[in-house]
């Protein structure tokens, strides 16, 4: 039952649990349930698990709409539908609708008593590294968790009796009632605080000795969360049926919510890396070579081609250097580099002398000093290009409401003049 990483989708589960064929008509289905529900329910001495499978596998085959998800995708993804695990409906819920609200055992009294409720789910964010989400990696957490007393099986008394709570009348409710005015009054229900909605009570002797009649114990856990190789920010790991036991009631999961913290150097986009690389004018121009610490401490070796030139904000890419892929065995996304140039701020006169001979010429523009006196002069300013646009669209939209107001109160001037 230790949550693994969820399984391959598998869409056969279901039809094996009812033992019908892939084919299987409604009618089928619904022998098969019946056949197997019975056999298989807690009252009649079956395994409360297997109860809960077939109820599933009979809840999801027996609605058209569901069936085919399930026939597509498998397990995993009805999951998801239902809102994080939910897991469906009660699985008593669907016995008893089946068999029109009665039991086909005969008699109202179950020997169970109370109807099974199931517990919350405990979600839980857990914070991996980049790193952690590229090698994998197992997470030992310590958790304190209710367990039913192993010493009273649940029942809270040495004797396994209790009374009914006198708060309540065994209802576990109370009604209390608000006046909210003359011949106004509110009801309102509530839980009993005195049985905690358990509708009983046990005195104090035969009180169990090791849970002082609470039916369940704290207890210490350690649960190895398993991160596999390539799992994405937000999946969830389950582990089902380990959140908080309590007396007649089926146990919630405990839900790990996976949460990437950002990494300083890489950056991820699904299965492909991102890394940020700046050269100096000089390595963009004549050849550059670096080398990347990868996030299992691989150092990659990175370098230009003899005479390639980088431009700024060009990217270059590795295959196979980004993240692993989720249950795609050896595939990995690509590593993109991105690169940004630093260019020198000025150059001295002899710097420039020296560039000139070298670098290809000039694009030749040839004037005369004649034609060079019919020039004006222009005085070039630094600027911030993308604060002096912001700033220009303000402003248009701020001329654009004054000539609206303007069009409005020409329209009133004409209306006054026509009457
Ligand atoms: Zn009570
Ligand atoms: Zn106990």
């Amino acid at each position: 039952m230790f949550g693994r990483a969820p399984k391959k989708s598998d869409n056969s589960k279901y039809y094996d649990v009812l033992g019908v064929s892939k084919n299987a008509s409604q009618d089928d289905l619904k022998k098969a349930y019946r056949k197997a529900a019975i056999k298989n329910h807690p009252d009649k001495g079956g395994d409360p698990e297997k109860f809960k499978e077939i109820s599933q596998a009979y809840e999801v085959l027996s609605d058209p709409e569901k069936r085919e998800i399930y026939d597509q995708y498998g397990e995993d993804a009805l999951k998801e539908g239902m809102g994080g695990g939910g897991g469906g409906h009660d699985p008593f819920d669907i016995f008893s609708s089946f068999f029109g609200g009665g039991s086909p055992f005969g008699g109202g009294g179950s020997s169970r008593g109370r109807r099974q409720r199931r517990g919350e789910d405990v979600v839980h964010p857990l914070k991996v590294s980049l790193e952690d989400l590229y090698s994998g990696t197992t997470k030992k957490l310590s958790l304190s968790r209710n367990v039913i007393c192993s010493k009273c099986n649940g029942k809270g008394s040495k004797s396994g009796a209790s009374m009914k709570c006198a708060g309540c009348q065994g209802s576990g409710m109370k009604v209390s009632i608000r006046h909210l005015g003359p011949s106004m009054i509110q009801q309102m229900q509530h839980p009993c605080n005195e049985c905690k909605g358990t509708g009983e009570s046990i005195s104090d002797r035969d009180r169990c000795t090791q849970c002082k009649g609470e039916k369940v114990v704290q207890q210490k856990k350690v649960l190895d969360v398993v991160v596999d190789k390539g799992m994405q920010n937000g999946q969830k790991i389950t582990f089902a049926g380990e959140a908080d036991e309590a007396p007649d009631t089926v146990t919630g999961d405990i839900v790990f919510v996976l949460q990437q913290k950002e990494h300083p150097k890489f950056k991820r986009k699904g299965d492909d890396l991102f890394v940020e690389h700046t050269l100096s004018l000089t390595e963009a121009l004549c050849g550059y070579q670096f080398v990347l610490t990868h996030l299992d401490g691989r150092h990659l070796l990175i370098k230009s081609n003899p005479g390639e030139v980088i431009k700024p904000d060009q990217f270059k890419s590795i295959s196979d250097e980004g993240m692993p892929m989720y249950q795609k065995g050896f595939m990995k996304g690509n590593l993109y580099v991105h690169f940004n140039v630093e260019f020198p701020d000025s150059l001295t006169l002899d710097q420039v002398k020296a560039l000139e001979g070298i670098l290809p010429p000039r694009p030749s523009q040839q004037m005369t000093p004649m034609e060079l006196d019919e020039c004006e002069e222009t005085t070039l300013h630094d600027v911030n290009i993308e604060e002096e646009m912001r700033r220009k669209q303000a402003q248009a939209q701020s001329e654009a409401y004054d000539e609206d107001e303007d069009m409005h109160g020409g329209a009133q001037r004409v209306q006054c003049a026509q009457q």
